[in-house]
C-alpha cells in the first residue's frame, strides 16, 4: 500500500495492493454503474475506510488508458498522472 497525490483535485490517494481478480471485479462494477458496490468491494478487499475508498474510486478509470477526468486516451502505466489535465489515474491494466 502506498499513497499518491492528485494535482488536479489536491487529494491524497491511498493505493492498496490488490490481486488482479479483485481489480477486475471492482472495475466491472464501476463499468456497470454500480459504483456504490464497487466502493463496498474496495472497503472489503483492501480494508480501507469508506472515505478513503471513495477518494480512490474517484481516480479509477473505467477504461484502461482513458483518463477518468478528461478525454485523454493514452495513459501508459498503472499509477500515472494524466499529461493533459494533471489528474492522477489508477489505470489498472487488466487486459
Ligand atoms: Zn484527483
Ligand atoms: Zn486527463
Amino acid at each position: 500500500m502506498h499513497s499518491e497525490h492528485c494535482i488536479e483535485c489536491s487529494k491524497k490517494i491511498i493505493i492498496p495492493n490488490l490481486p488482479v481478480d479483485q481489480k477486475r471485479e471492482i472495475r466491472e462494477l464501476l463499468r456497470d454503474n454500480k459504483r456504490i458496490f464497487a466502493v463496498k468491494q474496495l472497503v472489503a478487499a483492501a480494508g480501507l475506510s469508506l472515505s478513503v475508498a471513495n477518494t480512490l474510486m474517484n481516480h479509477i478509470n473505467p477504461d484502461f488508458a482513458h483518463c477518468h477526468h478528461c478525454d485523454f486516451k493514452e495513459l501508459k502505466s498503472e499509477n500515472c498522472v494524466c499529461p493533459r489535465c494533471n489528474a492522477f489515474n489508477t489505470n489498472w491494466d487488466l487486459r
